[in-house]
């Protein structure tokens, strides 16, 4: 060892976050002589002989590696003909080569940031897009790789001296921090009237505050796209924001300076409170406390709320001033079913007719992201949305994978991409249905294969042929892999926790298209990463002029009741809620369901917890997706806080019956049904039925893996699909599982709605390529 050098290979997270100047602190700890230089595919190490310590070396590059720094590789080589070095220098970066760096996802402001930002004698008192090596913009702003300030929106930025030798200082925090700024060289904020016209202000940040305190609402220009804010104690502003935005009672999230104000607002546990100060900042869904002075129209009929903590510097400085809102809603600067918007000129052209001023900034947003949403669930944060501050991290495969593209559902739309032995799911792009998203789905496919630097063999998509990602896989003229949805939806969590054995999977969603020509959505499969068999089913339901079924629960509600009683008995088990829809509307929907006039069957189990929904006589219509079934769970939750479940009788129970069809086994929801009118008809409260219907479900997924576990003799289940963002029904199926043996995995970094659809295609169809 002393007589040979080393060259250390290191690829992964390595380039802009402060990792040379690292290594430079180490060597020279350790007394070694040797470069650090950037190469295209990462970070190249060269140590000279002797190498005492070697080992203290290698132990301090693991373990002790800056905030944002990751190692996905490191490869050792011995050296012979080092020419000899005298102490430890950081070479010019060597012209790019093959792609294997990675960009950093957009960082939160650092404490240290914050100090100054804060502090009345520093350089960069109240600057607001003070930034470090150990935060600021990054993947937001960047344009293509190597990253470099020249390839990021600060390229119109010169930095002045003082800045320039911060930048090449390498003890400094700032060394290499590609947007480092001050005053007087980086970008500003302005104020701006609702047209857009600018007003000259000595503080945009005190027009801002005064603003909101007046209850206006302010489009913010932010770090991945704009908000629209108002004050979140302020009902009238909310509502006057909910009517101008179109946004009848979608929850809004809001933002809040600090963990005690969140604690005021909502209930925090440890890991909650965990995921909220997480670098990644995303917003955190919580149980509301009640009467916590926020206005009521928040998150109507739904005991949780999404907050969120000040990630940019201008986001503390808003809230600065403790005669300011202490709470601001910051919703998504978008026109309703359109991507957030990012230039300052689109944003003030859409958003004119609902902001009454503008806060922007000239520091371009290359790529759009909205917030990231996550949830504590079990202990263990779980992505609802996965976008800023998580994107564009890779998820490790276990094998490396041909380059792949999957493009991902309908709804709740991502695409991914694949390069060696990581998966690289994009950004959360949302409804593809909407012509401006299919524009943002295409932009974002053209931006991340660049920054990447991969080039697709094949190109995998959903069977259904009619979803708009579907489209875009047949013209890219690849080689397509088409992947079942809920068996994409099972490997899209076998893949996050890197299992390569067959597991059993319940995959409990909306609906998607399955092999048999109908459409599935409460599955338990056996599934692998290849291939995969359907063991068990809800009971198939009518799925009443198909699409609208979920917009309009009313639809599942008679079906259900079709289902449960037959069309003679039907209108006599008719509950109220059901009865005070229209006679006419009803008839037409009755004779759709006879003559099987645009009414294809389901085993969803999305469109179940809408049929319920329905029957409690909690709504006919959705103003947003899943809404039906979030109040249902909302109902449970409140019947378990106040203590109904331990007054159920044994006979109260809905009991769980199972039968055997031709090719698999079925849970029988209709004696459900017919169980839960009864109950209802009696008097009973709907917030025990609706407890009642989640312990039903949870009990009739226990038994059929039980069942199948006898036969097939496997120990592991997978959780996934839309429906286990429900709180009490993941809860209660990892507890339940686990009770009964099982080792149970869901979803945590990726999510278990359509957002993780494309994870689990691109892994299916990487691994049929490599298998032909
Ligand atoms: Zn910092
Ligand atoms: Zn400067
Ligand atoms: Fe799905």
């Amino acid at each position: 060892m002393n007589q040979q050098g080393v060259e250390l290979k290191v690829c992964g997270v390595v380039q802009g976050v402060g990792f040379r100047p690292f290594v430079h602190r180490l060597a020279s700890e350790c007394g070694f002589s040797g470069t650090v230089v950037n190469c295209g595919d990462g970070v190249v190490i060269r140590l000279t002989p002797p190498l005492f310590h070697f080992d203290r070396f290698l132990k301090g590059l693991m373990e002790d590696l800056p905030p944002l720094a990751r190692i996905t590789s490191l490869q050792e080589k011995k050296v012979n003909d080092f020419p000899p070095a005298v102490g430890f220098s950081i070479l010019p970066s060597e012209k790019a080569g093959s792609a294997g760096t990675m960009v950093p996802p957009d960082v939160a402001l650092c404490d240290e940031c914050l100090q100054e930002l804060l502090d009345p004698n520093d350089y960069r008192f109240l600057y607001p897009f003070i930034n470090c090596t150990n935060c600021g913009p990054r993947f937001s702003i960047l344009e293509s790789i190597p990253y470099d300030r020249l390839k990021t929106s600060m390229k119109v930025f010169p930095m002045c001296e003082r800045c320039e030798q911060e930048y090449h200082e390498v003890t400094d925090r700032r060394f290499h921090a590609q947007p480092n700024a001050c005053r007087q060289c980086g970008p500003s904020l302005s104020w701006h009237d609702r047209q857009g016209c600018l007003l000259t202000c000595d503080d945009p940040i005190a027009e801002a505050v005064l603003a909101l305190n007046q209850g206006k609402v302010v489009a913010i220009c932010g770090l991945g796209g704009f908000h629209l804010a108002v004050d979140a104690a302020s009902e009238e502003s909310v509502t006057a924001l909910r009517d101008r935005k179109g946004r009848k009672a979608k929850p809004l999230a809001v933002m809040v300076p600090d963990v005690d104000t969140a604690r005021q607002l909502c209930l925090l546990s440890l890991s909650e409170e965990e995921l909220l100060l997480s670098r990644q900042r995303p917003i955190v869904l919580l149980q509301k406390r009640q009467n916590n002075g926020l206005a009521p129209s928040l998150a109507p009929g739904i005991d949780l709320l999404g907050l969120m903590l000040p990630y940019t510097p201008f986001h503390h400085l808003l809230f600065r001033d403790t005669r300011g809102p202490r709470a601001l809603v910051m919703t998504s600067g978008n026109r309703s079913n359109e991507p957030i918007c990012t230039a300052n000129a689109d944003a003030v052209e859409k958003l004119s007719g609902i902001a009454d001023n503008f806060l922007l900034h000239n520091r371009d947003i290359v790529t759009r992201l909205d917030d990231s949403v996550a949830r504590v669930i079990c202990d263990r944060p779980r992505m609802m949305r996965r976008s800023r501050g998580f994107v564009p991290e890779g998820v490790v495969v276990g094998q490396p994978l041909p380059e792949i593209i999957s493009c991902g559902a309908e709804l709740k739309n991502t695409f991914c991409l694949t390069r060696g032995n990581e998966a690289f799911v994009s950004q959360h792009i949302g409804d593809l249905s909407s012509h401006e998203n299919l524009i943002f789905f295409e932009e974002s496919v053209t931006h991340l294969q660049n920054v990447l630097e991969t080039k697709p063999v094949a190109v995998v998509c959903d069977m259904h042929p009619d979803y708009l990602s579907s489209g875009f896989a047949r013209v890219l003229g690849l080689p397509i892999y088409k992947v079942q949805h809920h068996h994409a939806h099972a490997v899209a969590v076998m893949v996050e926790h890197g299992l390569d054995d067959e597991t059993y999977a319940v995959v409990l969603d909306g609906v998607g298209l399955g092999e048999d020509g109908t459409l599935w959505g409460g599955e338990v499969l056996q599934a692998g990463l290849t291939s995969y068999a359907r063991l068990a089913s809800l009971e198939q339901l009518l799925l009443p002029g198909g699409d609208m079924a979920a917009r309009e629960p009313w639809r599942m509600g008679l079906a259900a009741l079709w289902q449960a009683y037959g069309p003679e008995e039907m209108d006599k088990n008719m509950p109220p809620s059901l009865a005070a829809v229209p006679l006419y509307t009803r008839t037409v929907l009755t004779e759709m369901m006879a003559g099987r006039i645009n009414c294809p069957l389901t085993s969803s189990c999305g469109r179940l917890f809408d049929a319920v929904a329905a029957l409690l006589g909690l709504r006919h219509k959705c103003d947003y997706e899943g809404q039906a079934a979030m109040e249902l769970e909302t109902l449970a939750r409140q019947a378990m806080r106040d203590g109904l479940g331990e007054m159920v009788k044994k006979e109260e129970q809905f009991s769980v019956e199972i039968y055997e069809e031709q090719d698999r086994l079925v849970i029988r929801s209709s004696s459900m049904i017919r169980a839960l009118l009864k109950s209802l008809a009696k008097g009973q409260d709907p917030a025990l039925l609706s407890m009642l219907f989640h312990r039903w479900l949870i009990a009739s997924f226990r038994s059929i893996v039980e069942e199948v576990g006898k036969r097939l003799g496997k120990k592991k289940v997978v959780l996934s699909g839309g429906c286990l963002q429900n709180a009490v029904l993941l809860s209660g199926l990892c507890r339940e599982l686990e009770q009964v043996g099982f080792v149970v995995f869901s979803g945590e970094r990726v999510p278990v709605n359509d957002g993780g659809i494309s994870l689990g295609q691109a892994v299916v169809g990487g691994m049929m390529l490599k298998k032909r």
